[in-house]
């Protein structure tokens, strides 16, 4: 077997081979700890039936570990200077295809198709660019992609909110949108200190596992999501408050939005934060039916 990319030693003599310089505006902090890497692999799940789709190879750490447990790896990175080394250093591993690509222009969908269809399982695995975080995780979850789950390192700070539940400061739009897709865990903190550059917040590793059906069953998810937000929007402002400035038309439905919340017995004097996934859908349920 060759000697892992992810060593602090490996790591800094490729990097001085191509004069690679980082760039902070992609993310760029590669990891230079072989345990964590086989960690993240580990919690992923990943057998010779997993296709997998990485996001941000870097110069291939992650990659690497995957493909020597995975089916087939795809790995799309945005930054062109990447690609010339990622062709020498995933040279050994033919189950590998790396795409030039920004994630979130892909369609992941068809790319799917083309490239998973002897593959059991899908999975996302991923040391995540931290600056797009919750763009990533939310295209991964919103285009309803046959995946079994998502295992990805990002700021601890995300992960809190990600998992949170109500009546925490880290409980919001996010921790709902996500956990009504999946059933969401932290399964790891991670220090600084195995990352090149170290960056300036504590790491997690979360897992997703996506759900068959969501947590909770909503008649219109597009109003749904809009009345989690609208609840969200200022977070000191009463439910009712938030609901009657962030709904659309809900001035002129005062009255409405008020009368639903009587009839489902939420007092709107709660912050929305203090609601649960199953009575925002409650909420959300009944005023669909009343306001339009
Ligand atoms: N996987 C490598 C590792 O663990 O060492 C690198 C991880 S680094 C945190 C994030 C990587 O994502 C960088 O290689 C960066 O160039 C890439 N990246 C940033 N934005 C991206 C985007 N929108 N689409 C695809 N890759 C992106």
């Amino acid at each position: 077997m060759t000697k892992d990319i992810a060593t602090p030693i490996r790591t800094k003599a490729i990097l001085e081979k191509y004069g690679f310089s980082f760039k902070k505006s992609l993310g760029q902090n590669f990891l230079i700890e072989p345990n964590v890497l086989s960690r993240i692999v580990d919690h992923a799940e990943v057998t010779d039936k997993t296709g997998v789709i990485e996001i941000g190879p870097g110069i291939g750490a992650l990659t690497e570990q995957l493909a020597r447990r995975a089916k087939r790896v795809l790995a799309f990175e945005i930054d062109q200077r990447l690609l010339p080394i990622l062709n020498e250093t995933l040279e050994p591993y033919k189950n590998v295809t790396v795409i030039h690509q920004d994630v979130l222009e892909a369609n992941l969908k068809q790319a799917i198709e083309d490239s998973f269809h002897d593959c059991e399982e899908i999975m996302v695995v991923a040391n995540l660019p931290y600056y797009v975080t919750t763009p990533i995780i939310m295209k991964l979850l919103e285009e309803k992609l046959p995946l079994k789950g998502i295992v990805v390192m990002l700021q601890k700070e995300v992960a809190d909110r990600i998992s949170a539940v109500p009546s925490t400061k880290e409980y919001g739009s996010l921790s709902i949108a996500v956990q009504y897709y999946t059933e969401a865990k932290t399964v790891m903190t991670v220090p600084k200190t195995v990352f090149v550059p170290q960056p300036n917040v504590d790491s997690a590793i979360i897992r997703l596992l996506v759900r068959d059906k969501p947590n909770v069953e909503i008649e219109d998810e597009g109003f749904f999501f809009q009345i989690v937000r609208a609840s969200f929007a200022q977070r000191r402002k009463t439910l009712l408050n938030n609901l009657v400035h962030y709904l659309p038309n809900g001035k002129e439905q005062k009255g409405k939005i008020e009368e639903a919340l009587l009839e489902i017995g939420i007092d709107g004097k709660r912050r929305g934060e203090s609601l649960s996934i199953e009575e925002f859908a409650k909420l959300s349920d009944h005023l669909v039916k009343i306001v339009s």
